[in-house]
């Protein structure tokens, strides 16, 4: 029984260890709690773990995803592309900008952007010269996107790629690691709690540009820069500071900071554990009317999702189905509400019907239970509650 185990179970949860709390309470009895050394640690603790050259920590995934857009120079006159499955910051990044954002299908195996489709869409565009100045690639459920391919697509049309890797880090694609940009020009982190690995909030952006990279280091902070050379007047002294571009407040405190860097420790056993759970997922639920994402060969998904899609003709509705999970104390979820069909996308002209792979993958899909400290014992009562609803 449930009642056994926990009171309820959710999709996804941080494992904070009593490293990571001394790690804080360290950061909270000294001089700096923001703009101090844990986060320049933080940066170079990614940029190894990666195989990159710069990292820049900030404040949250959908402000790196700002920063990266205008990096890029979006304007009112550019367009960005990105799958209408995933999280709306994917998108609202574009717009943020004033430019125009358009969707691709999803590939209804793989679940992320489909190269075809992609490809149909930019000969099209070149065509009617409508061709976007940013992809945004979302590594959906932590999968790597088939990144050689897009790449050479990108390279064809001259379109600059941004990694959204909020649901990666910890994951491959054949010989690279998700957040080395050997396929694009910057990747996106996302330490939201229910991600793969937690600063409370936060994100990281990692690029091998030196360009880009004193870009977002400047637009984090107000546009300020404290380099000279940066300077078009020069430096007036050690305190000197010039702003020179329109920047934000996008900082990451130290506290957070330090909390990543010993988390960050613990990736790989987490996307270990992570993979052994879908395994497990996998097997038990084989004879069940169910359909999992499918892997090509030569990645490792991180797997910050698992997510299930009912065979046709479908077994329950879905929302029938979410609600038996948690009233079982399961916090089943979604990923995602196709992002065109946000009312918001809809008043921008958005139709039902556009993108129909990413609307009938919505029509079934649930995530279920996977993190790190889900216990063996819970997630055969996942599957236990499953064989109740699917079984026929
Ligand atoms: C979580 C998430 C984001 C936003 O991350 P925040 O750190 O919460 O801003 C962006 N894109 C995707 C795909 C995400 O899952």
């Amino acid at each position: 029984m449930l009642s056994k185990v926990r009171k309820s179970i959710p999709y996804g949860h941080q494992s904070i260890s009593e490293q990571d709390i001394e790690a804080v309470v360290r950061v909270l009895r000294s001089d700096w709690l923001t703009q101090g050394s844990e986060v320049p640690q933080f940066e170079s603790a990614i940029v190894r773990a990666c195989g990159v050259k710069h990292a820049t920590a900030v404040s949250n995934a959908t402000a790196a995803l700002h920063l990266c857009c205008l990096a890029l120079e979006m304007t009112q006159a550019d367009r960005l592309w990105t799958s209408p499955i995933t999280f709306v910051a994917s998108a609202n990044c574009g717009l943020y900008c004033g430019s125009q954002v358009d969707f691709v299908d999803i590939n209804p195996d793989s679940l992320n952007i489909d190269c075809d489709a992609l490809s149909e869409k930019l000969a099209v565009a070149s065509k009617n010269n409508a061709l976007p100045k940013v992809l945004v690639v979302v590594h959906f459920a932590g999968l790597p996107c088939d990144m050689a391919r897009i790449y050479t697509l990108a390279k064809q049309y001259g379109v600059q790629i941004i990694e959204d890797a909020s649901h990666a880090i910890g994951a491959r694609y054949k010989d690279t690691t998700i957040g080395d940009c050997r396929y694009s020009d910057l990747t996106v982190f996302s330490f939201h709690p229910v991600k793969l690995i937690t600063t409370g909030e936060g994100g990281m952006i990692t690029t091998n540009s030196p360009e880009l990279h004193s870009k977002v280091q400047r637009l984090r902070s107000h546009g300020i820069t404290r380099n000279p050379e940066e300077m078009p007047h020069g430096s007036e002294g050690e305190w000197y500071y010039n702003q020179i571009d329109l920047g934000f407040n996008y900082r990451l405190t130290d506290v957070q900071a330090a909390l990543g860097t010993s988390q960050l420790k613990r990736l790989d056993e987490f996307v270990t554990k992570r993979n052994e759970i879908a395994d497990v997922y996998k097997e038990k639920l084989s004879s069940l009317p169910l359909k999992f994402q499918k892997l090509p060969e030569d990645v490792r998904s991180a797997y910050h999702l698992f997510v299930i899609e009912q065979q046709r003709p479908i077994v329950a509705p879905r929302s029938e189905v979410v609600a038996r999970l948690r009233h079982a104390g399961i916090g089943a979820n979604v990923h995602y509400i196709p992002v065109h069909l946000q009312p918001y996308y809809q008043s921008m002209g958005f139709k039902r019907g556009q993108f129909p792979n990413a609307e009938n993958y919505y029509e079934t899909a649930v995530s279920l239970p996977i993190y790190p400290d889900l216990t063996p014992i819970e997630q055969e009562y996942v599957v236990d509650q499953l064989y109740q609803i699917f079984k026929v």
